[in-house]
């Protein structure tokens, strides 16, 4: 069924994504602050808007892909007056629990419906819409957007009530930091003593230190021929992001009271990398850092 959507943010993540809505049959009128964002997706068949507001105004679902959580809450301070009422609002950015939850408050007062559903799968996902939607929000709002977003993307997991997609985004993304850490330190260690990479890959890949972090994103170049580190650290996903995603789940743990050790100190280590040419770089050079702190 051929849908009225308004998209905002055009970005990395944004553009390919209003541009598979495109290809899907779907009439998408979008919006971006920046003049050339708009024009590329143009090329693939979106209709440029002059503002978010014009973009939304006869939208029956408005998707938004911004950098952070006060974009979102300021254009949702923007947007929501010129929305028809009913209108359904999916934010598919990544944003603080907080904030998303504040979003979905902010959208039903303005007699909107809403969702939040960050994405896993990078900017490779976007383009070839296999990406991975985690989903908070209403039953019924989520059936209504899971058609949608199977466009964008190969699994819609509804994930609970306003803020759940969020949550399941950083606690997954804590997950993925952490033992991206724990298997460059091992890797690092194995170094000094004398290990060679690929006899602790061949151990561990079948062993119980198995995880994504080493047989699909291996910090050292050799075992995994098509991970980062083969080629010098091009992302793959880009420490920025960890960063950024990380410092997300920090605030989340401090605010909950909860003893996450190893991922507050995570994301300290992060940051620190994703200070100068680190940060654009694929999160598994973080080994380069555990390297050379160790003298190594
Ligand atoms: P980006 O910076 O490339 O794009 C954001 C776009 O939003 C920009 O084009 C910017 O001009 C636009 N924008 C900002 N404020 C606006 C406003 N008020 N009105 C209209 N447009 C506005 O970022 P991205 O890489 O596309 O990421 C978007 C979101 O997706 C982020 O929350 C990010 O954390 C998340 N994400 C990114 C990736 C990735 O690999 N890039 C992966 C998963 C999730």
């Amino acid at each position: 069924m051929t849908r009225s959507i308004a998209f905002i943010g055009l970005g990395h993540m944004g553009g390919p994504m209003a541009a598979n809505l495109v290809t899907a049959g779907h009439r998408v009128r979008a919006y971006d602050l920046v003049a050339a964002a708009l024009d590329t997706a143009a090329e693939a068949g979106v209709e440029p808007a002059g503002s978010a507001a014009e973009a939304v105004a006869d939208a029956e679902v408005v998707i938004t892909m911004l950098p952070a959580g006060r974009h979102v809450l300021d254009l949702y301070d923007d947007i929501l007056g010129a929305a028809r009422p009913g209108t359904l609002f999916v934010d598919c950015s990544t944003i603080d629990v907080t904030d998303a939850r504040t979003a979905h408050e902010r959208a039903a007062a303005a007699g909107m419906r809403s969702l939040d559903a960050p994405v896993s799968g990078g900017v490779v996902g976007a383009e070839a819409a296999t990406l991975t939607f985690m989903v908070g929000g209403g039953e019924a709002e989520f059936a209504e957007a899971e058609v949608l977003l199977a466009a964008l993307g190969k699994r819609s997991v509804h994930c609970g009530g306003a803020g759940a997609g969020q949550a399941a985004k950083i606690c997954n993304n804590m997950i993925l930091g952490v033992s991206m850490i724990a298997v460059s330190e091992a890797f690092v260690l194995a170094e000094s003593l004398g290990l060679s990479h690929q006899a602790l890959y061949d151990v561990a890949s079948a062993a119980s230190g198995q995880c994504w972090a080493l047989t699909v994103n291996c910090p050292v170049p050799g075992p995994v021929p098509g991970s980062p580190a083969n080629r010098d650290y091009r992302p793959g996903f880009a420490t920025s992001l960890m960063a950024k995603d990380l410092g997300l789940a920090a605030n989340a743990a401090r605010a909950g009271g909860v003893q996450a050790e190893l991922g507050l100190r995570a994301a300290e280590l992060y940051a620190a990398y994703a200070q100068g040419a680190g940060a654009a770089e694929d999160f598994s050079g973080v080994v380069r850092t555990i390297r050379n702190q160790s003298g190594a």
